[in-house]
């Protein structure tokens, strides 16, 4: 991350690290608010990038909020080596390929993989399916979905878990529970004012980064399913610079990149009380699985 900022200060970004509150597209130049200045007259922009990502989708147990971090992750491959989940049992609910992946991950560390369906057929592709279902450590509990997270205060220990056909109720040993049911994207900013699709992702000209409204581009997570590509999306952050650079670069100055850079901040406080979402999974909230 250090690498990229340098790298957009060097060829002349200013950086503003500030939440925007309100945006409003509806004509050129665009407007828009930082949080806690709303009453005040918008800062404008002729070309507006939005990149403001997705978070991982969280169940809300009770329970949740407290082990949060200390138990429960969205992220295996973040935070699954960590000591308090070595030769442990654990547990992943979903039933997708992101599921079946960090199930299997997983096994690297736990003493036991109970992976959480809540159907009886898992919605992952075939050959992840077969994987995930043939792994010695990992056991499908096929229509069993957690209710609540349980622990001694400190970390988690087990889940309540709910039989989705039954209604029977009982206890799974757990020392790790990871979310992976799938993402919501951060467009609330810009909902009602560009296209999104079904599941609130920026919708783009296909090959491009360009919304329906022109002059506003969509980068990254909030345009692409995580699920689809995680690489590829993280590559994706990066091309819809080019179209906007290049209108820019061939408009009034006639230059490639604006001369010198600077930084300023606003002071604004991140976290509390922000509305930009945290980082994703495996470093939202608290910080206390290391
Ligand atoms: C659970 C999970 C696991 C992942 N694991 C991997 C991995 O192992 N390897 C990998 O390569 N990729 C991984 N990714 C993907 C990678 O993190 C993303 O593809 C990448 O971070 C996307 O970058 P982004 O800029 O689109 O969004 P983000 O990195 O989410 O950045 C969005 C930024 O916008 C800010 N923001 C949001 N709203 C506002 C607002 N209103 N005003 C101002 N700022 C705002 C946020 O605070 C944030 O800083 C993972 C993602 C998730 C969710």
């Amino acid at each position: 991350m250090d690498l990229f900022r340098a790298q957009s200060l060097r060829f002349g970004t200013t950086i503003h690290t500030e939440t925007i509150s309100k945006v409003d597209l509806s004509s050129r130049p665009f407007k828009f608010w930082r949080e806690g200045a709303e009453q005040e007259d918008p800062e404008t922009a002729d070309t507006l990038i939005i990149a403001t990502g997705a978070s991982a989708r969280r169940m809300n147990l009770p329970g949740e909020e407290t082990y949060w971090q200390s138990g429960i992750s969205a992220c295996a491959v973040c935070d699954g080596a960590v000591p308090i989940f070595r030769r442990k049992p654990l547990a992943v609910v979903g039933g997708g390929d992101s599921a079946c992946e960090e199930a299997m991950y997983l096994t690297k560390y736990a003493s036991h993989v109970n992976l959480l369906v809540r159907r009886d057929v898992l919605r992952a592709s075939k050959v992840m399916a077969k994987r995930a279902m043939s792994h010695p450590k990992i056991t499908v509990l096929w229509n069993t979905v957690p209710v609540e997270a349980k622990g001694d205060g400190e970390v988690l220990t087990a889940l309540r878990v709910k039989d989705t056909k039954t209604g029977e109720e009982r206890d799974l040993e757990a020392n790790g529970l990871f979310y992976a049911i799938g993402h919501v994207p951060a467009t609330e900013l810009v909902k009602g004012q560009v296209d999104l699709d079904a599941d609130g992702y920026i919708l783009t000209k296909p090959g491009t980064s360009q919304t329906s409204v022109k002059g506003v581009f969509a980068a990254g997570d909030v345009q692409v399913r995580l699920a689809f590509l995680l690489l590829r999306a993280r590559a994706l952050s990066l091309f819809p610079c080019a179209s906007p650079l290049t209108r820019l670069s061939s408009s009034h100055t006639g230059q490639d990149l604006p001369p010198g850079h600077h930084e300023r901040r606003h002071g604004l406080r991140r976290g509390a009380g922000s509305r930009a979402p945290a980082r994703r999974g495996g470093g939202s909230g608290r910080r206390r699985l290391i």
